[in-house]
């Protein structure tokens, strides 16, 4: 099966063929010694005649071709191969950028430029460890880098966790989204206050999806399935509950001052959690002191944007509480499902970033009929041959490189933990990718013999009846999604059956 593959740019030069052709044999030396502004690597890997090394990357979120952009950019000869389990490419690009954020999605143009590179391939629907295990990817590969982000979550362990009327953040922004793995999630909206655990971003990004006016959302990516579940929702009321202080929220000021500029919402921001605070500030860094600044001022200043009378109209409120850490879910009388979350009040030990929440012995009892505890994503081990660090949920490595394992890299969420966003995780790629590339440079990754790289894993696949998706058969996907979008007056109509996505590229 051919990847979708298009022309190759190298600085101001092209090379012409296909990468394939080269492997094993020697490039077409007389067109590209004449060719200005070579990068050295390449200079030197053009005249040792060595086979085209053959890379292969698991995971087509930022990471997986971030990793792939700056190792195809940097070496004109590389080949890279992109495993991805879904059958749809872009990781949580799409599956977990909230929808109204669409300038975020921009970068899929990029990714969709890698993809098409001449010397790039990209595999679809092949779940890695379980369709073809590393050691078999390292056989056919010089180099194997693992970017699979993180597909899971962290969970409280405390009782009650699962109760009906307790979701993950995680599986909540999968089912708006439409990750196929959430689809059939129907979270219960019939209540009038939702608790949401945690004060990152995503904590932000579902109080906004839960509260964000109708017309708004209609206009977005959103499936076609949750719009209809939150055109009935009750949840008026969301509360951001944090173990720690005002100082230690770990969500950023755009997404904060978009929560307070929602229309048809007002913030409930309590002032006595915010005095004092300006003097502890003076000394922070800066985007840490102009959020707090903007907590302060929402909290203790009367809004300007918003007048008292429209924000007593509001409809719909949400807020910010401190310093309480999830004790126990609280089941209703019949204990069929969440009544309350009883918290234990904390105070701060230390300050700054590294304060610790210790808790005083007090408890409140928080009521609520729907609970997102959005506490953070969690990386899994992936096959046995890859060392994984489970306390830190990450691949061991240094600078990209996993510990032990010569040839093996990683980059991403799983190689540093489920924080940062788009351009951490490029920057964290790019290192990445420059040790594969130094790794070639050195000869610590042999190239002296040719590898088949795809060509050895499609009979692995095929024998195990798994089939591929091309990045075109994306493309026809893509436009299915586009059209049907169009015709509700959205972006795009999510598929969210993989089955569905299977059948229209005829498989
Ligand atoms: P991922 O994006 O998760 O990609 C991993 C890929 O690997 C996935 O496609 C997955 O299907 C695939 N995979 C997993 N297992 C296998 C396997 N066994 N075999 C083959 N493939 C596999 N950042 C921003 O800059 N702006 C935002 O607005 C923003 N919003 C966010 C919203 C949410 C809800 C979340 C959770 C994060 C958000 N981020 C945002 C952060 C950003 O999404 C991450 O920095 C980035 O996606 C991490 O990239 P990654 O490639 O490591 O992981
Ligand atoms: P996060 O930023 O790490 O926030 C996790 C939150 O959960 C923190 O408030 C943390 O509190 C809390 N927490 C962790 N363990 C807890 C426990 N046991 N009990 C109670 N609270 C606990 O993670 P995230 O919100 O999942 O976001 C992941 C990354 O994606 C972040 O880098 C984020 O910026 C990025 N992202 C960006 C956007 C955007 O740019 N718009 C949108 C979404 C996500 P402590 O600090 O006390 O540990």
């Amino acid at each position: 099966m051919a990847g979708a593959r298009g022309r190759a740019s190298l600085g101001r030069c092209w090379l012409g063929g296909k990468g394939g052709g080269w492997a094993g044999g020697s490039p077409a030396c007389g067109i590209i010694s004449s060719l200005c502004f070579m990068p050295a690597g390449l200079k030197r890997w053009l005249s040792s005649a060595a086979p085209a090394p053959r890379v292969c990357v698991v995971g087509s979120g930022p990471a997986g071709f971030y990793t792939a952009q700056h190792i195809l950019k940097h070496h004109g000869g590389a080949q890279v191969d992109i495993y991805e389990k879904l059958p749809v490419p872009f990781g949580l690009v799409r599956f977990g950028v909230a929808p109204d954020h669409p300038e975020v999605k921009n970068v899929t143009n990029s990714f969709t430029q890698t993809a098409r590179s001449e010397r790039c391939a990209y595999y679809g629907n092949v779940t890695v460890g379980r369709d073809v295990t590393v050691p078999e990817l390292q056989q056919a590969y010089h180099a194997v880098v693992l970017s699979y982000g993180a597909e899971d979550n962290r969970v409280l362990g405390i009782p009650g966790e699962n109760l009906p009327g307790v979701l993950s953040a995680r599986a909540f922004v999968g089912w708006y989204n439409g990750l196929p793995e959430n689809r059939h999630l129907k979270p219960d909206l019939s209540c009038e206050t939702a608790l949401i655990l945690g004060h990152g971003n995503v904590a932000l990004d579902i109080a906004r999806i839960l509260l964000a006016p109708l017309p708004l959302l209609r206009k977005t990516d959103i499936t076609a399935g949750s719009l209809a579940a939150l055109a009935c929702s009750k949840v008026k009321r969301v509360w951001l509950v944090g173990r720690r202080g005002p100082l230690q929220v770990a969500f950023t000021i755009k997404e904060l001052r978009e929560m307070i500029n929602l229309p048809g919402t007002r913030p409930v921001l309590s002032p006595a959690d915010f005095t004092g605070l300006e003097n502890a500030i003076k000394d922070a860094p800066r985007p840490r002191k102009r959020l707090t600044e903007l907590m302060i001022k929402t909290a203790l200043e009367k809004p300007v944007e918003k007048p008292v009378e429209v924000q007593a109209a509001a409809a719909r409120e949400w807020g910010l509480k401190f310093q309480r850490s999830p004790q126990e879910v609280l089941p209703s009388a019949d204990g069929t499902r969440v009544r309350a979350v009883r918290m234990a009040l904390t105070r701060l030990e230390g300050s700054g970033d590294s304060a610790k929440a210790i808790p005083t012995g007090d408890v409140e009892d928080l009521e609520c009929g729907l609970v997102l505890s959005s506490i953070g994503y969690r990386s899994l081990p992936l096959d046995p041959a890859v060392p994984f660090d489970a306390q830190r949920g990450v691949i061991p490595n240094t600078s990209g490189r996993v510990e032990g394992v010569p040839g093996l890299y990683c980059s991403g969420w799983v190689k540093r933990g489920p924080t940062g966003v788009i351009i951490t995780t490029m920057n964290d790629s790019f290192d990445t990718a420059q040790s594969v590339l130094e790794d070639l440079q050195v000869g610590t990754l042999d190239v002296s013999s040719s590898r088949e790289g795809f060509g050895a894993v499609e009979s692995i696949l095929r024998s195990r009846g798994v089939r591929p998706v091309s990045f075109s058969d994306w493309e026809k996907i893509d436009a299915a999604e586009v059209a049907r979008g169009r015709a509700a007056g959205k972006p795009r109509e999510k598929i969210v059956d993989p089955q569905e996505m299977l059948q229209l590229v005829g498989h």
